[in-house]
């Protein structure tokens, strides 16, 4: 018996099954990769940066984004920009995404996004996205393990920790912690701060973990978080 096939829209837990396979020889190739919305986590940045060659934030900021704080939240908001003539991702070629290997996490989980309650949503359907017709079929869980989700929500999951509770979710900050939570996007801001030794000293940065985040980008945005949560709660 064949099992029904999930609609657009529809909801599905971690267990759900959904049929999907994606590949160039079908008629929507990269076309999910034009006149989307992408909102980038910091550690959608920091891979992206590294693939473009270790690219600088702001250099990247400037280029790739399109970023502002938030109206009334004041929570920093960074999305990828699309071409303006042919709206189509920077990073899109003939050939599929040129960063595939680092790609933003919502490229990942499309077809799928999150829904409340720890559960999946299909956002396309099959008449855009032809590989939802395709024969294959796997769990939710099993496919996101495939496009290597996980990192990228570990990394969130830090990131949305330096938030203390009495703003979530979503309550209005001042601008100066708009700016301050913008650091974890434009890290080399940050890395400058590290320069003063009196900056190390009181934020417990020894010699050790300068070395290593001068050569891991993860400790680095790890040590971002930990100095944005710290101004925070001095701050409020
Ligand atoms: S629309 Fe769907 S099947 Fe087509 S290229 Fe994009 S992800 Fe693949
Ligand atoms: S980053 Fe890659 S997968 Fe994501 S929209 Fe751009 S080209 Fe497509």
């Amino acid at each position: 018996m064949h099992q029904a096939r999930p609609a657009e829209g529809e909801r599905l837990t971690e267990s759900g099954t959904f049929h999907f396979a994606c590949n160039d020889s079908l008629p929507c190739f990269t076309q999910c990769c034009r006149d989307v919305n992408i909102y980038l986590s910091p550690y959608d940045i920091l891979r992206l940066r590294k693939a473009l060659g270790g690219m600088d934030s702001a250099g990247f900021l400037a280029r790739y984004t399109q970023n502002f704080l938030a109206k009334v939240t004041n929570i920093p908001v960074v999305q990828l920009l699309m071409d303006r003539q042919t709206l189509r991702c920077p990073f899109v070629t003939e050939r599929g995404c040129s960063v595939y290997l680092d790609r933003p996490w919502a490229c990942r989980m499309f077809p799928l996004d999150l829904a409340p309650g720890g559960e999946y949503t299909l956002i396309a359907g099959k008449e855009r996205c032809k590989g939802l017709l395709e024969p294959g079929s796997a769990s939710v869980g099993r496919w996101l393990e495939g496009q290597g989700v996980g990192r990228y929500a570990e990394m969130e999951k830090e990131y949305l920790a330096v938030v203390p509770e009495r703003f979530k979710p979503g309550a209005a900050m001042n601008e100066g912690l708009g700016r301050v939570l913008f650091l974890a996007y434009d890290l080399d801001r940050f890395a400058r701060l590290l320069d003063d030794p009196r900056f190390c000293s009181f934020y417990d940065v020894d010699d050790a973990m300068l070395a290593r985040v001068e050569t891991d980008g993860e400790e680095l945005l790890r040590l971002a978080f930990r100095y944005i949560r710290a101004q925070m709660e001095e701050l409020y």
